[in-house]
C-alpha cells in the first residue's frame, strides 16, 4: 500500500511537471507568434506613413526622421529598398523593420524631390589666394564676422565659424590624399572626373571616385562575410548640394551647431568624392559607434583605405564634432599609418 502511494505520488509529480512544461512552451510559442510587430515613429511620433521634401537625391539626413522600435521598445534598424532617383518628382518608398524574432512591419514614405532653389554663391569678398594671416584671435559665441579681416569667430568648445575663416585653396584637388577641411578649400569649378555609382544597400544613387568606390565594395563584402550590412547613406555631393545643406542646417539648428556638423561649401570632403557616411539603418543613428556595424568599421575600415575622420577626442583639431559615421578614403597605406598612429589627417600633415 505504501509503495503504491509512493508510485502514485511520483506519477502525479511527473504529470504536473509535463503539464507545466507544456503550458510554458505554449506561452512562449504564443508570445513569439502574437507579440506586437515593430512600430515606426516619424519625427518622434508614432506613425505608419510620412512625406519628406528634399532638394536633391541625397536623403540621408531626412531618413533619420523615421525610426523603428520593437515590442520591447528597443530601436531596430530601418531597411530601405534600392531606388534610383531620376530627377525631381515624387518617389514612394516602403521602409521595413524587423524585430529579433523575425516579425516585420512596414512604413510608407513619400519622398518629394523638388527642383533645387537658387543656391547662394560663395561670399564675393573671399580672396583667390590666402592672405597667410595667422588670425586665430577669438571672440565670444554667436558673433558674426562682418566681412573683411576681422579674424575668426570661435564658439564655445573651440569650434570656429567657417564663414569667418579665409581658407587656403588647395592646388591638388584630384589627389587621393588632398586635404579638405575648414582651412583648406576646393578650387571653384572642380568636379571629380572619375565618379562611379556605388552599392548603397539603402535606396539612393550615390557616387564615389573610382578607387574609393572599389574599396567600398570590397569593404562591404568583407563586412557581409562577418554578418554585417553596411549602408552608404551619403557620398559625393556637389557644391550646390553642400551649399543647400549648410544653409538648411543654419536656419534649422543655428550657426554654432552647423559649424560643428556641417561643412561650408567647397570645404566638404564629400565634394572630393572620397568621403562616405556609413550607417546600419536608413538614417544615421546618434549612437552609431555602439552598433555592430559602427564597431566593425572602427576595427576594419583602415584595411580598406578608410579612416574615421572626426574622432571624439580630436574635435578642436578637426574642427568638427564627433561623427562616428563619416569615413574618408585616403588609400590603404596612409589609412593604416593614421590608424596606427592615432593621428588625425591634420596632425599627420602638420596643418590646421
Ligand atoms: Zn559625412
Amino acid at each position: 500500500m505504501r509503495r503504491n502511494e509512493k508510485v502514485y505520488k511520483r506519477r502525479r509529480i511527473a504529470v504536473a511537471c509535463v503539464a507545466a512544461v507544456v503550458v510554458l512552451a505554449a506561452a512562449v510559442g504564443l508570445t513569439l507568434l502574437l507579440h506586437p510587430s515593430p512600430h515606426f515613429t516619424f519625427d518622434g511620433e508614432k506613425a505608419a506613413a510620412g512625406t519628406i521634401t528634399v532638394s536633391s537625391a541625397d536623403i540621408s539626413g531626412e531618413l533619420g526622421r523615421v525610426k523603428a522600435y520593437d515590442w520591447l521598445g528597443k530601436e531596430r534598424p530601418v531597411q530601405c529598398p534600392e531606388i534610383g532617383f531620376a530627377g525631381p518628382g515624387e518617389y514612394p518608398l516602403t521602409l521595413t523593420a524587423e524585430d529579433g524574432l523575425g516579425k516585420q512591419a512596414q512604413f510608407t514614405l513619400t519622398v518629394v524631390w523638388e527642383a533645387a532653389p537658387e543656391a547662394p554663391t560663395e561670399p564675393e569678398e573671399e580672396p583667390e589666394t590666402p592672405s597667410g594671416g595667422e588670425g586665430s584671435s577669438s571672440s565670444s559665441q554667436g558673433g558674426q564676422s562682418s566681412g573683411g579681416n576681422t579674424g575668426e569667430v570661435v564658439y564655445s568648445g573651440g569650434i570656429v565659424e567657417p564663414a569667418s575663416i579665409t581658407p587656403e585653396v588647395i592646388s591638388n584637388p584630384s589627389a587621393i590624399t588632398a586635404i579638405v577641411n575648414k582651412y583648406h578649400a576646393l578650387p571653384e569649378g572642380y568636379t571629380p572626373s572619375d565618379l562611379v555609382a556605388i552599392t548603397t544597400n539603402c535606396g539612393k544613387n550615390l557616387q564615389l571616385r573610382k578607387e574609393a568606390a572599389e574599396s567600398w565594395e570590397q569593404m562591404m563584402e568583407a563586412a557581409k562575410a562577418d554578418g554585417i550590412t553596411l549602408k552608404a547613406v551619403s557620398a559625393y555631393r556637389t557644391k550646390d548640394y553642400q551649399n543647400g545643406l549648410f544653409t538648411r542646417y543654419t536656419s534649422q539648428y543655428g550657426k554654432e551647431y552647423t559649424a560643428q556638423y556641417s561643412a561650408y561649401p567647397r570645404r566638404s570632403e564629400h565634394e572630393l568624392g572620397l568621403a562616405l557616411d556609413i550607417s546600419n539603418t536608413a538614417g544615421i543613428p546618434d549612437n552609431f559607434e555602439t552598433t555592430a556595424e559602427g564597431k566593425w568599421l572602427m576595427k576594419n575600415a583602415h584595411n580598406y583605405g578608410f579612416i574615421l575622420r572626426y574622432p571624439e577626442d580630436k574635435v578642436k583639431i578637426t574642427q568638427y564634432g564627433y561623427e562616428p559615421w563619416h569615413y574618408r578614403y585616403l588609400g590603404k597605406d596612409l589609412a593604416e599609418t593614421l590608424y596606427k598612429s592615432g593621428q588625425t589627417y591634420e596632425e599627420y600633415l602638420g596643418v590646421k
